[in-house]
């Protein structure tokens, strides 16, 4: 009877999604649908059996897989660090979303269906008309970071230590105000730092910059260096309008790697 079958078991392996499953999860995944509906009228074929998934219950989740093999540089000299990616052996990748410009539901849904974590770098500017928009992402293994307040792509050129101090401190601020929790990671508006934004960002108690090598962007993937994920890859995405796009080039960018995608945060043991 459809009333007593077995929840696709998707439901209770998504973390184990991003470790051993692999593909056989990724298999199970397509094969579901919505697993509220049946999938085939007269057949079970396309769930496993119960006695097939003695440990996917709902009580007793699986625990992450991967285990950081990199330790985050210290603030040296009063100069926060600068990360573009992260030096490991673990077949990880990183997902960033900045902004915040976009908000519609279809975002947060996707990063929901393919259970991935994802470190969001917002701007105040951006934000501030709806920010309990990204509380919801909370819920979904998503931490909040700091983009600045203004987004001054120039600030670099434009602004001095004090001025940019008080910009990314601000942010820090609303973040707390707005989301519960202070930034620890920041990413400059348009990529570029100097010592003085270093200084400056560690003076705002944050733990480093966070740059990038490739990029999600127009519906395609962009690499600094190479043509294909790398373990350890920082990848960056905005909150546009062709968001889904940009993540479907991300996710065949991640399976055709064969990465899989974890907190930014819980690698440098920071969240
Ligand atoms: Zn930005």
């Amino acid at each position: 009877m459809w009333d007593n079958h077995p929840p696709c078991p998707l439901q209770f392996t998504r973390r184990a999604t991003l470790g051993a499953l692999g593909a056989a999860v990724v298999a199970v995944l397509s094969a579901c649908g919505d697993p509220g509906k049946p999938v085939a009228s007269g057949t079970d074929a396309p769930f496993a059996p119960e006695s097939a998934t003695p440990t996917a219950t709902p009580t007793a989740p699986p625990k992450p897989t991967f285990v950081s093999d990199y330790t985050l540089p210290p603030v040296v000299d009063g100069l926060a660090p600068v990360i573009t990616k992260i030096d490991t052996k673990q077949p990880v990748v990183f997902l960033t979303i900045d902004d915040g410009n976009t908000k519609t539901p279809n975002e947060l849904q996707l990063l929901a269906d393919y259970d991935y974590p994802c470190s969001l770098f917002l701007t105040k500017s951006a934000i501030q008309d709806k920010p309990g928009f990204f509380k919801d992402f909370l819920g979904h293994h998503c931490l909040i970071e700091n983009h600045t307040i203004s987004h001054n792509v120039n600030m670099v050129k434009q602004w001095g230590y004090q001025q940019q101090l008080n910009d990314i401190a601000g942010m820090q601020d609303y973040a707390v105000q707005q989301f519960g929790r202070r930034p620890v990671l920041f990413r400059p508006p348009g990529g570029a730092y100097s010592n003085a934004m270093r200084a400056a960002v560690a003076a705002a108690g944050l733990k480093a910059i966070i740059t990038w090598e490739a990029k999600a962007n127009a519906g395609r993937m962009d690499y600094q260096v190479g043509n294909s994920l790398r373990p350890g890859d920082i990848v960056l995405m905005h909150f546009r309008p062709e968001f889904a796009a940009d993540l479907a080039a991300f996710r065949a960018a991640q399976q055709a790697a064969g990465l899989h995608v974890v907190l930014l945060e819980d690698f440098l043991g920071l969240a």
